[in-house]
């Protein structure tokens, strides 16, 4: 295994106990939770973290989760305000000198100066510390199973009686044998886990479709069965937790 992460055997182990459609979506849930309290506390004002966030930011999804759970606004108004400016400085100091170059020189409106902004820009949105940290924090989990399936056969029986994964998570996970296990290893694990992939996503469809029937009033008195909350779940297959 060329590439060593942490191993955190605790929480992959409370997950699959968890039984949800997605346990490495719980992990997720679970540790974006913990960033966002995090960015909310105190200890965020100390000079590292300050400098980090005023370089990368949040992306749209965790600034509104800030926003939204922030009892006291203050903090997210300074780490706005300090980004903010960072962002306002390096535009400010991007375009119009070039712009003007170029159309003198090409008559029109400068391409290059034009993409450099628009791949600024770019860069601004996606950048963000929470993200960073859940994607450590998720490679850490997806290593931890590998190694775990490689290493306790128990665990190995978990995975297999297990209900899978999202999509977005399934693909991860095999991202990661691929790239940290040997060949044969990483072969043999995807064979395993393929059917129980597949099987998973089978039982959730076969519930959709009932709850699906349901809706025909000849059905109407027939019992619900596992089909209830069908509609969520296939979602999370589908596309992971929102
Ligand atoms: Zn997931
Ligand atoms: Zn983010």
């Amino acid at each position: 295994m060329p590439i060593k992460y942490h191993l955190d055997t605790i929480p992959v182990w409370e997950a699959f106990e968890e039984g949800s459609e997605c346990p490495l979506c719980w992990l997720e849930a679970k540790a974006e939770k913990q960033y966002i309290e995090f960015y909310l506390g105190g200890s965020v004002m100390e000079p590292d973290n300050r400098i980090d966030v005023n370089k990368k930011g949040f992306c749209r999804r965790h600034y509104a989760l800030l926003y939204q759970n922030a009892g006291n606004k203050l903090p997210v108004a300074l780490m706005a305000q300090t980004r903010s400016r960072q962002i306002m400085d390096e535009l400010a100091g991007m375009a119009p000198t070039n712009t003007a170059a170029k159309r003198s020189f090409l008559g029109r409106g400068s391409v290059d100066s034009v993409e450099a902004v628009i791949t600024y820009i770019e860069g601004a949105l996606d950048s963000c510390v929470v993200c960073d940290k859940l994607d450590n924090s998720m490679k850490r989990y997806e290593y931890t199973i590998l190694h775990l399936w490689q290493h306790d056969e128990s665990f190995k029986g978990t995975l297999m009686q297990s209900k899978g994964f999202c999509l977005r998570h399934f693909k991860d996970v095999l991202i990661m044998a691929r790239d940290i296990m040997p060949g044969k290893a990483a072969d043999e694990f995807i064979q395993a886990i393929w059917p129980v992939q597949i099987s998973n996503m089978q039982r959730v469809q076969a519930d959709l479709d009932w709850f699906i029937d349901k809706y025909d009033y000849r059905n109407q008195d027939k019992p619900w069965g596992t089909s209830n909350d069908a509609l969520p779940r296939i979602l999370l297959k589908l596309t992971g937790r929102f």
